[in-house]
């Protein structure tokens, strides 16, 4: 396997040559354009992804951490419009299982309407591919990261090595390699980042992209959106180390997780727009909510978490 860490830190070294005994600006111009070759490799990889989503310094830009196999995770901030106080801060999340490649390439369409049309309306933080390394994999794209994780089943739960590894995982699933948890919670950096974001973001609301069971599933205090587009709200059940069960059940921020029809072809152009509308006017309308999300540091809830654990084993 080419150590993709070792390439991404040539190209960086590359790009600061030009940069060196500079500061600031010229920092910011290499991070704009290493998140433009990362994001212009998922245009090639991915037919609906087009190269001027990755014009170099349109706002995609690396996070500062990198997956696995060391490719960047971008992210697109859509900031508040001062005087304009955003109704809710928004987080949407493309590619955390990295086949679905429909749930990357809807949100760059997504980023599209976003970059022509943000009035300060909300504040988002988009995440396009939460797993980059899943979706280079040679052949062909995989659910999981490159240690063979199911990202979304790796965040923290009450109990998460007797419920998502023992319960879930050996009994329910009989050790399906694409359902594998991993080791331990947030065991991968990938989910741990997105983890620890969701602290220092503190959305009002998740938005989690997948496909291709064709619904709406929702976790958290309000009502679900009864339909989006023509996906409709059917609760599919939450699973012990999903993003829903974690930030949903166990941080009380509302989890949106949209299940596209399908992983290999995009919903039609209206029905992206259909989608996406009904999405925001159930934001305005629904976030947010009087039950307030539980935010006080990633340490802090694990220990809690560890706490209760223990009370109940006691
Ligand atoms: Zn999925």
């Amino acid at each position: 396997m080419p150590n993709i860490k070792k390439i991404w830190a040539a190209v960086m070294a590359m790009l600061l040559t030009g940069a060196v005994g500079a500061a600031g600006k010229e920092d910011a111009s290499v991070e704009s354009h290493l998140a433009q070759q990362a994001c212009l490799q998922i245009a090639k990889r991915l037919a609906s992804v087009y190269t001027r989503d990755c014009r170099y310094n349109n706002g995609l830009v690396t996070t500062g951490q990198f997956s696995v196999e060391g490719r960047p995770i971008l992210e697109k901030v859509y900031p508040p419009r001062p005087p304009k106080k955003p109704r809710a801060r928004v987080m949407l999340v493309g590619g955390i299982h990295a086949d679905e490649l429909s749930s990357i390439s809807i949100v760059f369409k997504w980023m599209r309407i976003l970059d022509k049309y943000h009035s300060g309306l909300f504040h988002w933080k988009v995440v396009p591919l939460l797993n980059p390394d899943g979706l280079f994999q040679a052949g062909r794209a995989l659910r999981v990261n490159a240690n063979g994780v199911d990202l979304n089943r790796n965040f923290p739960a009450p109990d998460w090595q007797a419920n998502a590894l023992e319960g879930y995982w050996i009994k329910r699933t009989g050790r399906n390699p694409r359902r594998y948890p991993g080791p331990s919670a947030l065991s991968e950096p990938e989910s741990l980042w997105l983890a620890k974001e969701i602290e220092r973001f503190r959305p009002d609301v998740i938005v989690a992209v997948h496909a291709p069971y064709g619904v709406v599933d929702f976790d958290g205090p309000p009502k679900g959106p009864g339909k989006l587009g023509k996906l409709h709200l059917n609760l599919l059940g939450t699973y012990p180390g999903s993003l829903g069960n974690y930030a949903g059940l166990q941080k009380n921020i509302p989890v949106v997780t949209i299940e596209l029809r399908h992983s290999g072809i995009m919903p039609r152009s209206k029905e992206i727009r259909r989608i996406w509308i009904d999405l925001v006017r159930w934001v305005k309308n629904n976030i947010p909510k009087d039950t307030p999300p539980v935010y006080k540091g990633l340490q802090a809830f694990m220990q809690d978490m560890e706490k209760t654990e223990l009370r109940r084993k006691n």
